[in-house]
């Protein structure tokens, strides 16, 4: 078994579209694959069908944002019925905060004397998700910045001139939109949040506590402390262990799709909950 249950086509702010990321998936002879794009579960619902064709086993998935003690925090929802509608109320509900964060940024660029952001980003939108994966590819079209990087760096940013802050739901309203869809709540890329130890052991015995069920033990390619650390912490709290590249685009060459560590030992696999049923 080879998984990979963390990461993005082009129905939210990845660069291959569903197509071609099970087609990646095959080619680095990945069998369990999450499609888990951001407020949204329309490339996963686009290529059910494609993905058994191939033979790969495809779990529902989507990447939720929320908030913890006014800190953005993403709930990865595993094997979720994408036919619920509570759950698809709240993903609409993300995605219409998602807008009004858009037309905000909007009106900051234009003081920063970038027109015309709006008629260029639908195209590239349509109807998915807007992210602002979506606003730095525009700067970097435009030659304003030199990379996806820079433009999150110099204007996409807390406290840059693009930035906009949401009022993402809470937690535990977010593990329930999952949980009561049959599926299974994971915390994402727990190392990112720049907490404090005892923050981030208090954000996880919440969302524990809400119902979720499993954190993300492996991100990385290659093991290291911060891995170990979410491993120790998967055990202490009793949760399963996931793993997850969070590839978005070929370009990240150290984010490879499938390009992760070995599950560690004393973990709990997540896939282990769906095995069973
Ligand atoms: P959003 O959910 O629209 O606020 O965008 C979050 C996404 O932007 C993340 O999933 C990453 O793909 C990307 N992102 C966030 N921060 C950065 C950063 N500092 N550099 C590059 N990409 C970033
Ligand atoms: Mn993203
Ligand atoms: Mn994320
Ligand atoms: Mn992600």
């Amino acid at each position: 078994m080879k998984a990979d249950f963390h990461c993005h086509t082009t129905a939210s702010d990845g660069s291959l579209s569903p197509e071609a990321l099970i087609d990646r998936a095959i080619e680095y002879e990945i069998t369990d694959l999450a499609i888990t794009d951001h407020d949204t579960t329309k490339g996963y619902e686009s290529v059910i069908t494609y993905a058994q064709q191939k033979g790969l086993n495809l779990i529902a998935g989507t990447e939720i944002s929320c908030q913890w003690q006014g800190k953005t925090i993403h709930i990865v929802g595993l094997n979720v019925d994408v036919n619920n509608a509570p759950l698809q109320a709240g993903l609409l509900w993300n995605r219409v905060l998602r807008w009004q964060r858009a037309f905000q940024m909007i009106t900051k660029l234009q003081k920063k004397n970038i027109q015309h952001v709006f008629e260029d980003l639908m195209p590239m939108v349509q109807t998915s998700m807007i992210g602002r994966g979506h606003f730095a590819q525009l700067l970097l079209n435009r030659g304003i910045v030199s990379s996806q990087q820079q433009a999150f760096d110099r204007y996409l940013t807390k406290g840059r001139p693009g930035y906009a802050a949401v009022a993402w739901p809470e937690l535990s309203e977010v593990v329930a939109w999952i949980t009561q869809a049959g599926g299974i709540a994971v915390i994402a890329h727990p190392h990112i949040y720049k907490m404090t130890s005892k923050k981030l052991n208090l954000m996880i015995s919440e969302f524990k506590a809400a119902g979720g069920q499993a954190m993300e033990v492996v991100n990385q390619p290659r093991v290291s402390s911060e891995q170990t650390g979410m491993a120790d912490r998967a055990v202490r709290f009793d949760l399963y262990a996931s793993l997850g590249s969070d590839f978005h685009r070929p370009e990240q060459t150290w984010r490879g799709l499938g390009w992760l560590a070995p599950m560690p030992n004393r973990c709990k696999p997540v896939w282990e909950l769906w095995a069973e049923s």
